[in-house]
C-alpha cells in the first residue's frame, strides 16, 4: 500500500498545484471561509468517505475514512483560513480578494491534504485503523477554529494527530520536527485604569490615571527580567497605551492593550499572577481602580516527545529523493491554534521548507510578498504518508 500510495500522490503532483493555485486565488478570512468550505466539500462528493459539513463554530470539514482492516485512529488535520493582507506578489493566481492573502501558506496544506485523502480513500480496503481528514476553519483569529472542532466530539477517540506547516526559512525538501514544545502561547490583555480628573496646576486634588498607567508599562516588563526564570522565555508587548487628553488637564482614565508570549504553560501562569499582582498594587498606591481583562488565547504547541521520536524515525528512514534533509527546528516565537488539540491528543505538529528558489531571503508568512516553492506541496503529502504509513506499520 504504501509504494502504491507514494506513487499516487507523485502523478497527482499537477492536481495538488492546481488546487494550491486556486484556493490563492480566491482566500477568505477566519470564519467566513464559506466558499472555501464548498470547494472542498464539493471535491469529497461522491468519494467513499463519510464527510460533515459545518463542524465546531465554522466551516469546518470532517472527511472519514475508515480502513478495511481494525487498528487506530489518528487525525491528519489541515487550516484552510487566509489572512487580512493586501496581496504584492505578482503571481498569475494571485488574490481576487482584495484585503485577503494565503499569506500563511494554509492553501498548500489544504491542497496536499485534500489530495492525499482522496489517495487514502482509494487504498483503504489496506488500511489497518481509521483516519479522520481534519479541514479546519479560522486558524489566524482566536478563539481559533481548531476548539469548535474538538468540541464538536467529533475527534474524541483519536489516538494521535498530525499537522504541518510550511515555512520559506528552508527550501523544498526539508523538513523539520521540534520535540516538547514548539511554539509559542499567546495572551492578549486589556487594562482600564480609572483615577480622579482635575487641573494640572492642582495635582493633590486628583488621581492621575496617567502617571498610573505609565508606572505600569515599567513595572511589568520587571516580570521578564526580574521575576522569569532566566533560562525561560517570555515576551510582554503594551501595543497600545491610550490616554489622549488636553496638556493642562489630569486625565481621569486610560486603557492599555498588550501582548504577552511564552514558551511553557508554566511561563504563561507565572505572567498572569504577576501582572495581576503589580495592577493590584498599582490601585493601592495610585488610589485608582483597575479593570484588567487577561485573557489566554493559544497555548504553547507541545509536541509529544514519543511520538515526535516516531515522525523523525520514519523521515529519516526513508529514501524518497522528495525528502531531502530532516532537521530539528529551532523555538518558534509564532503561535498556533494546533495547541488544542495537542493539550487533549498525542500530538506532532512538523515544517515543512517552502524556500522558494534562487531566493536569498524570502518573505516570511503574513508578508503582502509571500510565496513558496510549489514543490514543497509533494513533499508535504508524502511526508505526511509516510508518517502515517509508519504510525499504521504500514511497510510496503
Ligand atoms: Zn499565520
Ligand atoms: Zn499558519
Amino acid at each position: 500500500m504504501k509504494k502504491q500510495l507514494m506513487e499516487m500522490l507523485e502523478s497527482r503532483k499537477d492536481e495538488i498545484i492546481q488546487i494550491r493555485r486556486h484556493l490563492h486565488e480566491n482566500p477568505e478570512v477566519s470564519f467566513k471561509e464559506e466558499k472555501t468550505a464548498q470547494y472542498i466539500a464539493d471535491f469529497y462528493q461522491g468519494k467513499d468517505a463519510e464527510i460533515e459539513t459545518n463542524v465546531g463554530n465554522g466551516y469546518g470539514i470532517i472527511v472519514t475514512i475508515k480502513g478495511g482492516k481494525p487498528g487506530k485512529t489518528i487525525g491528519l488535520r489541515a487550516d484552510f483560513d487566509a489572512v487580512p493582507v493586501d496581496e504584492e506578489t505578482n503571481l498569475p493566481f494571485k488574490s481576487k480578494n482584495k484585503g485577503v492573502m494565503h499569506a500563511c501558506g494554509h492553501d498548500g496544506h489544504t491542497a496536499y491534504l485534500m489530495v492525499l485523502a482522496d489517495c487514502l480513500i482509494q487504498l483503504k480496503a489496506s488500511l489497518p485503523g481509521t483516519i479522520k481528514i481534519i479541514h479546519q476553519p479560522a486558524e489566524e483569529t482566536p478563539p481559533g477554529g481548531s476548539k469548535g472542532m474538538l468540541e464538536s466530539g467529533l475527534l474524541d477517540n483519536l489516538d494521535a494527530i498530525f499537522g504541518i506547516h510550511l515555512f520559506p526559512t528552508d527550501p523544498a525538501g526539508v523538513v523539520g520536527w521540534r520535540s516538547g514544545y514548539a511554539m509559542a502561547g499567546r495572551t492578549y490583555f486589556k487594562l482600564i485604569i480609572q483615577g480622579v480628573g482635575g487641573h494640572g496646576s492642582s495635582p493633590h486634588l486628583a488621581n492621575d490615571a496617567i502617571v498610573a498607567g505609565s508606572y505600569f508599562v515599567t513595572a511589568i516588563q520587571s516580570i521578564i527580567s526580574r521575576r522569569l526564570n532566566p533560562f525561560d522565555v517570555g515576551v510582554i508587548t503594551i501595543g497600545s497605551f491610550d490616554g489622549k487628553g488636553s496638556f493642562n488637564v489630569i486625565k481621569d482614565s486610560v486603557e492599555l492593550e498588550g501582548d504577552v508570549r511564552y514558551m511553557t504553560t508554566e511561563t504563561q501562569q507565572l505572567i498572569e499572577k504577576e501582572i495581576h499582582r503589580i495592577v493590584d498594587g498599582i490601585e493601592t498606591e495610585f488610589g485608582v481602580k483597575c479593570q484588567l481583562t487577561y485573557t489566554a488565547d493559544y497555548p504553547p504547541l507541545y509536541n509529544n516527545p514519543e511520538l515526535t521520536a516516531q515522525v523523525k524515525a520514519s523521515l529519516e528512514s526513508t529514501n524518497d529523493p522528495d525528502i531531502k534533509q530532516v532537521i530539528e527546528f529551532p523555538m518558534f516565537s509564532g503561535s498556533e491554534d494546533f495547541s488544542y488539540y495537542a493539550q487533549k491528543i498525542p500530538a506532532a505538529f512538523f515544517y515543512i521548507g517552502c524556500k522558494p528558489k534562487g531566493v536569498e531571503k524570502a518573505y516570511f508568512n503574513h508578508n503582502p510578498k509571500f510565496e513558496i516553492d510549489e514543490d514543497a506541496l509533494l513533499v508535504a503529502a508524502k511526508s505526511v504518508a509516510q508518517v502515517v504509513c509508519s504510525y499504521f506499520q504500514i511497510n510496503d
